[in-house]
């Protein structure tokens, strides 16, 4: 790989700055392009800046767009930081490229470019509880063309910003409203996959339901409980045998398979304390064991 270094480093944010998710970015990116004909080409970390793109790119046009979010957090100490099981991103990424006709990559060699960029920027990360960076891989198509066809160009890249808590009020309970005039995804479609286009027609909804006066959309699907914003969710119940579940939804593939998900369930699973449970239960399902007061808890996750 190569790395240029950036000669103007951006102000950094004071040491009380209240970090809003995804507003600063740091001073590099990491990008590796691909074409057609050569392949991949060296991947490159070099200053931060905005690409240039024709107005007629088939991302613009057709969302060829996928993404990644993990992040970088602080050792116990504050003296080194780590990635929280950034292979599976790389592998779920792989999946997003396939379902966009992307071409593959070699997911260990993308996991060593992430970690470099993340070791160059690293003094971007704050240092505060609940305070990380957060990686932002991305893979866009580079073609420049209003053909709705594979891209011939893709683009893949890698931002980094620094983050506060996503919920600053911390662990509080958010409100959530079940809307029915949107469906997020369907059987055999591609809300399992992490790509542009599941998410930018779920921000209206997301503000209808904001006016109402309510933090989060659940998403329902023919009544099952799928997910709640962008998170995978879980009940903690006594079931109808009478027994201390936690379940969540299936992969079925309309939900996300969220790696935060499949840690809750490997501990929980390691536990051996209750029954952990992938499988469908409707929002009436739910109602009904909450009025019978069978409901413990529920819980989104979000890291
Ligand atoms: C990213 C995402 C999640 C959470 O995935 P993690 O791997 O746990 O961060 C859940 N649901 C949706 C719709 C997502 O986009």
């Amino acid at each position: 790989m190569t790395i240029e270094k950036s000669s103007t480093l951006k102000p950094r944010p004071a040491s009380d700055h209240a970090y809003v998710f995804g507003k600063l970015t740091t001073d590099h990116i990491l990008e590796v392009d691909w074409d057609e004909k050569s392949g991949w080409a060296k991947p490159a970390i070099k200053p931060y800046r905005p690409f240039q793109m024709d107005p007629a790119n088939s991302t613009l046009h057709y969302a060829l767009e996928c993404f990644e979010g993990l992040k970088a957090y602080p050792s116990h100490d504050n003296k080194t930081m780590g990635l929280f099981r950034p292979g599976e991103n790389m592998q779920r990424m792989r999946n997003s490229f396939a379902a966009l006709a992307f071409p593959d990559f070699d997911a260990a060699e993308l996991q060593k470019c992430i970690t470099k960029l993340v070791q160059v920027d690293a003094d971007w990360m704050p240092w505060r509880p609940k305070h990380s960076l957060y990686i932002r891989p991305t893979g866009i198509s580079m073609e420049d063309s209003l053909g709705v066809r594979p891209a011939s160009k893709v683009k893949l890249f890698c931002i980094l910003s620094p983050v506060g808590p996503y919920y600053p009020k911390g662990f509080v309970p958010v409100s959530v409203y079940c809307y029915t005039d949107y469906v997020r995804a369907w059987y055999k479609g591609s809300g399992n996959k992490k790509i542009g286009s599941n998410y930018g027609p779920t921000i209206n909804p997301a503000r209808t339901v904001s006016k109402k006066g309510y933090d989060q959309i659940l998403w329902l699907l023919q009544d099952y409980v799928t997910e709640v914003g962008v998170m995978n969710c879980f009940v903690y119940w006594y079931n109808t045998k009478g027994e201390k579940e936690l379940i969540t939804c299936p992969l079925d593939g309309t939900i996300l398979p969220g790696v935060t998900r499949d840690s809750i369930l490997q501990i929980a699973r390691s536990w051996g304390e209750f029954k952990v449970t992938e499988e469908r239960f409707t929002i009436h399902d739910l109602v009904k064991a909450s009025k019978e007061n069978r409901v413990s808890q529920s819980f989104l996750i979000f890291l």
